[in-house]
């Protein structure tokens, strides 16, 4: 259909989303979704040219709605709107009023949202701990854990400054424009308030629905916050991670090797060496615990500024001469999230 044409305020424009089909060649499209409030209805656009996703979020915020043209409508549902490279947004004058149309972004669909990228979303503060100073690359900032949850599921927040007193335990918020991290060990989801991003939280209302039930809570709600001391390091190992997803180097003896998570073929000697320990642990009550200890939480526990390499050396007498800390770790993996003096 040539020259076909659209008139739509744009709602919702989410982040980049990827998804990937198994057929005979595994294939991963990126694309993103939106809102398209025509006069007469509202439609689901889908947009498989992430290059465009700054020009569609400009025009989410205007208040004149947009001309839509070199489009396809879906051949399934005859509504849907697919555009590509090749679509060409123009400003229209007002023509029907622009309408309030709710989010469509849930806990439940981040898995498809690619790293680093900025979401907006309604949840319900459930769980808030571990309020501690980190050395970060802007000089020491204070932080807070917390757990959130929709109807749909739920994922660690990270509070920064200013925004750890905007919100209790209890009460529901709509938050805009969070940053969206993944684990670099564990590949697990949490989003935490960025620095100069426009980053806001507005209490709301309760959610009517029921909401997501603890079995669908992440693994950080099996966090053990213990008064223990370091009695003895068991192993101390340094590898490499991968340049692009930060993943575990298998094979490092070789010139150039090959990522068997991402697929990169890549030059060891431009890999990022980072290190773990296992440490042997004795909680308050006698017992000791085997636990492992990445990198991160080894140079906070020591206090050192961030990124200063880790030897052996550093790391045993550090962590042997501490007196006892405030130590949580997972109760499954038995990996450290945090040392914290008392
Ligand atoms: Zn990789």
């Amino acid at each position: 259909m040539p020259n076909q044409n659209l008139i739509a305020y744009v709602h919702n424009v989410t982040p980049v989303l990827s998804s990937t089909s198994t057929g005979a060649k595994t294939a991963t499209s990126k694309y993103f979704e939106m809102q398209l409030q025509t006069k007469d209805d509202v439609r689901r656009g889908v947009c498989f040219s992430p290059a465009k996703l700054s020009e569609f979020q400009s025009v989410e915020s205007k208040t004149s709605p947009v001309k839509l043209i070199n489009y396809d409508i879906d051949k399934i549902d005859n509504k849907s709107v697919l555009m590509g490279a090749r679509v060409k947004l123009f400003e229209m004058p007002v023509s029907f009023p622009k309408a309030t149309l709710k989010s469509n972004i849930t806990l439940g669909s981040l898995s498809a949202v690619a790293d680093n990228q900025l979401i907006s979303l309604d949840a319900k503060v459930v769980k808030l701990q571990g309020r501690k100073k980190v050395n970060t690359r802007y000089g020491l900032k204070e932080k807070i854990t917390g757990f959130i949850v929709d109807p749909h599921g739920a994922i660690t927040i990270e509070l920064w400054e200013d925004f750890i007193p905007q919100v209790e335990e209890g009460g529901t918020y709509t938050f805009k424009n969070l940053r969206l991290h993944k684990n670099q060990y564990n590949g697990s989801l949490f989003v935490g308030t960025p620095v100069g991003c426009n980053c806001t939280i507005t209490p709301r209302e309760d959610f009517s629905q029921p909401l997501a039930t603890p079995t669908d809570l992440p693994d950080t709600f099996l966090t053990k916050t213990t008064q223990a001391e370091f009695i003895g390091i068991k192993t101390f190992a340094l590898y490499y991670t991968c340049f692009k997803c930060k993943s575990k180097i298998t094979d490092s003896t070789q010139v150039i090797t090959k990522c068997t998570k991402c697929g990169l073929t890549q030059k060891v000697e431009k890999c990022k060496k980072t290190c773990y320990i296992q440490a042997f642990i004795e909680e308050e009550d006698d017992a000791c615990v085997t636990v492992t200890i990445f990198q991160d939480v080894l140079s906070e526990a020591l206090r050192l500024p961030h990124g200063q390499p880790l030897t052996e050396d550093i790391i045993t007498s550090g962590l042997l001469s501490l007196p006892r800390q405030n130590i949580s770790y997972n109760r499954k993996t038995k990996v450290v999230s945090s040392v914290q003096s008392l």
